[in-house]
């Protein structure tokens, strides 16, 4: 687990549109922030230049002091969770859990007992023979969670995991994710437009507004000076 993740003066344009316009922000290991801030702020840029997915186009990302915004996503090695899942339908459960663990060459059984640890993490044992179109919504969101969660990456990136889910689900899954991110001892970077959201789950929250960072605080402390 790292110490400290800080993002200096971290700038995105794409043409005329500036969408993060000199971001700082640190995290610490094993903190649960929250980017929150409505719809255009910035919250997917910032998550997918962290991610790698995106280059900047100004100032650095260093991880324990070292410049990561050089390098591509799979060197940094994070976990993503998406909206949309992304899981890939022709694969079991299991096999879409176990395919980042393949692709790393893991050895067999170390790959069987990790997938074991995370179907359970998860609590789909009943269902990990089952391809993802047997499963309802909050069921293929915990495997996609499951999946990023079984490389034991130092962040973990979600961006809006819970929006396509009823809302009944989305209270369970809010809780599965605060208690699964406590349990492993995770680092969590959480996108969402929903105050309620960020302020249930988040240990610290950073209000984005027009590619800046507008407050940072502890839901406490933005819930008082909002
Ligand atoms: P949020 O996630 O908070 O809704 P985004 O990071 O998606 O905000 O977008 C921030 C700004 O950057 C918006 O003005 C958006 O239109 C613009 N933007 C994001 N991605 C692209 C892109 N690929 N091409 C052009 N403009 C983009
Ligand atoms: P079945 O439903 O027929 O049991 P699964 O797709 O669920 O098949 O997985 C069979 C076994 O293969 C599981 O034990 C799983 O951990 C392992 N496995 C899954 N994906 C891979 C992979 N890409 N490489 C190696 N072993 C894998």
């Amino acid at each position: 687990r790292f110490a400290e993740l800080h993002l200096d003066h971290v700038r995105r344009a794409f043409g005329d549109t500036v969408a993060l316009d000199g971001m700082d922000l640190t995290i610490k290991g094993g903190e649960f922030v929250a980017l929150l801030g409505p719809s255009g702020c910035g919250k997917s840029t910032a998550l997918n230049c962290l991610a790698g997915l995106l280059p900047l186009t100004g100032g650095r990302i260093t991880l324990d002091g070292r410049r990561i915004d050089d390098l591509p996503p799979e060197k940094r090695g994070f976990g993503m969770v998406f909206q949309n899942y992304a899981l890939f339908p022709h694969m079991s459960v299991r096999r879409n859990i176990a395919f980042g663990l393949s692709m790393r060459k893991t050895p067999k059984a170390e790959l069987n007992s990790r997938v074991d640890e995370a179907v359970r993490l998860v609590q789909l044992e009943e269902h990990q023979h089952k391809f993802p179109a047997q499963l309802s919504g909050g069921q293929q969101q915990r495997v996609a969670i499951a999946r990023a969660i079984v490389l034991e990456p130092p962040l973990v990136l979600m961006d809006e995991p819970l929006s396509n889910l009823d809302a009944a689900l989305r209270l369970e899954m809010r809780t599965e994710i605060r208690r699964l991110h406590q349990s492993l001892g995770l680092t969590t970077v959480y996108v969402t437009h929903d105050q309620e959201e960020a302020l249930a789950l988040a240990d610290r929250l950073v209000v984005l507004r027009l590619g800046e960072v507008q407050q940072v605080g502890s839901p406490e402390e933005v819930y008082a000076h909002p």
